[in-house]
């Protein structure tokens, strides 16, 4: 029987049982809690037939780092953002010079801001002002690739293909650094950062940005190394593609198909970005993938913190060019059910049938008003953050039969377990 079980973790991690395979979407922060947590609520849990990491978040990539390490179960494939695709070389082969790299924009970005410019903000106002530098110059960046592509390529051809994408990692791996040296690499870092935080020549938020984008190098040479050195198949998806031409493809056709992202079959070749480009986990970018529904089960969206759009306000829905499914969906609630996200609950909502928003992960900041404003039946929940509830998993059957495919829909008919929603 189908089901989405939203797993009793720390930070975000969904498990998909569909056609008898288990797909794993995120890992929440800590691999031993997430290992776990799947021996316990999954008993027969002997293959990991997928494991998807949305973007590189903590909240959603730490427990993926050593899950292959704590787990007494097989996975067969990763599924990664196609954007680390740009950082990876460097961060397998050449730790110390990323390191170097990262602290010399440190020292730069100093003179960017005024002392007054960033008096009011708190460490979030500085994650946004980075966030959006980020994804300004990965645009600026992608506009140029599309100059370059419409002037050179002729039909169904592409110059921006590097080689095949099949044995990437694998193929880097041959002269890296062991584990220890770049984990000495990543430390030598931080204490760096923080010397410059204690004698004044770093604003110390700022300094904890750049702390945060060192844990994220550490996590993307992490988790492709372990699986290298494991022998997952690796599969890589990228937002940067879609934005060029607005079709998501790749993915298991009927199964689990991805909504905002192209899966690669060449290493591509792009323009330089910036440390601070190549390391931010832009929301923006957070991978989102779809196992459709059918006639015999309900679907689910896997949103992780997308706006599921982009433009002014993320106001253009990436759904906007996609056929809505005939019958209804389960989803995540998007970002947590922050309210900086509300948007993609209308990209959602003009799109197809909602069955149910499961949340899990967040702070006491969320949920936001549009996911309280929903009726309890419609929302689900692993713990309420600001009731103190206890986390749970929460289950939900998406097995049918279903009598008609519109609204009103027979609602008895979802099987869900999991606290009752108390956030308000
Ligand atoms: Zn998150
Ligand atoms: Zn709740």
């Amino acid at each position: 029987m189908d089901k989405l079980i939203a797993l009793p973790v720390s930070g975000e991690s969904f498990l998909l049982r569909r056609d008898d395979k288990h797909v794993l979407v995120d890992g929440g922060y800590n691999s031993r809690e997430l290992a776990r947590a799947l021996r316990t609520h999954v008993a027969s849990l002997t293959c990991l037939d997928v494991v998807v990491c949305t973007h590189a978040d903590r909240d959603h990539s730490g427990g993926l780092v050593s899950l292959l390490e704590h787990a007494d179960f097989s996975v067969k494939e990763l599924w990664l953002p196609g954007a680390w695709i740009d950082v990876l070389p460097e961060l397998i082969l050449e730790p110390a010079a990323v390191m170097d790299g990262l602290l010399n924009e440190l020292d730069h970005q100093q003179g960017d801001f005024t002392a007054e410019d960033i008096a009011d903000l708190d460490g979030e106002g500085i994650e946004r002002i980075f966030e959006a530098r980020a994804a300004e110059e990965k645009k600026r960046a992608r506009r140029f690739e599309e100059r370059r592509v419409d002037r050179n390529v002729g039909e169904g051809e592409t110059d921006i293909d590097g080689p095949p994408v099949s044995d990437f990692p694998q193929s880097l791996m041959g002269d890296a650094p062991l584990d220890l040296e770049s984990a000495r690499e990543f430390e030598r870092a931080r204490r760096a950062i923080r010397y410059r935080a204690a004698r004044k020549k770093a604003d110390v938020r700022v300094a904890h940005y750049w702390l945060g984008l060192v844990k994220t190098a550490q996590i993307i040479r992490e988790i492709a190394a372990k699986a290298v050195l494991r022998g997952v198949k690796v599969r890589w998806f990228d937002f940067g593609e879609f934005a060029l031409t607005r079709i998501a493809s790749g993915g298991e056709k009927g199964f689990l198909e991805p909504l905002n992202s192209v899966e690669l079959r060449a290493v591509p070749r792009r323009a330089t970005l910036s440390y601070l480009a190549k390391l931010s986990a832009v929301n923006e970018e957070c991978l989102a993938f779809f196992a459709p529904p059918d006639v015999t089960r309900l679907g689910v969206v896997f949103c992780g913190d997308s706006p599921l759009g982009d433009g002014t306000g993320y106001g253009t829905s990436f759904l906007d060019k996609r056929i809505a499914p005939d019958f209804p969906v389960v989803v995540t609630a998007p970002h947590h059910g922050s309210q900086n996200n509300a948007v993609a609950y209308d990209h959602l909502t003009s799109w197809t049938d909602i069955a149910l928003w499961v949340r899990t992960g967040g702070s006491a900041k969320q949920p936001g008003k549009w996911f309280m404003d929903l009726s309890s039946g419609e929302r689900a929940c692993t713990h309420c953050p600001r009731s103190g509830l206890t986390k749970q998993k929460a289950t939900v059957g998406l097995g049918g039969p279903f009598w008609t495919h519109r609204w009103p829909w027979h609602g008895p008919l979802l099987r869900v377990s999991a606290h009752e929603c108390e956030c308000k």
